[in-house]
């Protein structure tokens, strides 16, 4: 969204306060603007905006609440987790000409991009870019349905919470052949006959 600040620039206004709800899809994106995670998906007008922009001692002050729906899939089974995050923004709003004047030749390695720093296009500041940018780096790094998701079978692919059965089968194998079993509770007869008849003794 292109915010229009002419009434806070000329005075009128010393604060202006905004609010407005993006996606990437409409957003206001310069063309080198930072690339979404393709994981990442965030639903129309899933991102809302509210905050102002401030007149401070010439020049201006952009401070934003950003809240953001996305989905993304969980990290083990894939599942589609909808999840909400929120954060703050604040930047200085400056016009290209006055950051020039800041950064004369002290600093050579400068690379004409300010951090913290939103610069104005004919009386207009876009934040969608970096609230964007903002969103990728408040990505947890790792999502999970569940604390406890176990994840897809490796045996066919599907959800183990699911109940696929291969997690049965497997411990079906691992148990005691029925034959052994016979044997053991033999085992365990003799020795309880071993125990009583030294029980008689005493
Ligand atoms: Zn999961
Ligand atoms: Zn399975």
């Amino acid at each position: 969204m292109k915010l229009d600040v002419t009434q806070v620039l000329n005075g009128r206004l010393n604060t202006m306060p905004f609010s407005y709800r993006f996606s990437p899809k409409t957003a206001d994106l310069p063309e080198d603007a930072v690339e979404l995670p393709e994981e990442l998906e965030i639903p129309e007008d899933g991102i809302l905006v509210e905050g102002e922009i401030t007149s401070v001692g010439g020049y201006l002050r952009l401070t934003a609440q950003i809240t953001a729906d996305y989905v993304i899939p969980c990290a083990r089974c894939l599942d589609p987790i909808h999840e909400t995050m929120e954060f703050d923004m604040e930047r200085t709003v400056r016009s290209g000409a006055a950051v020039e004047a800041v950064f004369t030749d002290d600093d050579e390695e400068w690379d004409g991009v300010l951090e913290d720093v939103l610069y104005l296009n004919d009386s207009r500041v876009s934040p969608d870019a970096d609230i964007l940018e903002q969103i990728v780096l408040e990505l947890p790094m790792v999502s999970l349905c569940s604390a406890d998701c176990k994840g897809l079978c490796p045996h066919c692919g599907k959800k183990i919470a699911d109940g696929c059965g291969c997690g049965e089968k497997e411990a079906a194998k691992k148990t005691v052949d029925p034959r052994m079993a016979k044997l053991q509770v033999l085992l365990d007869q003799m020795k309880a006959e071993e125990n009583g008849e030294a029980g008689e003794e005493n």
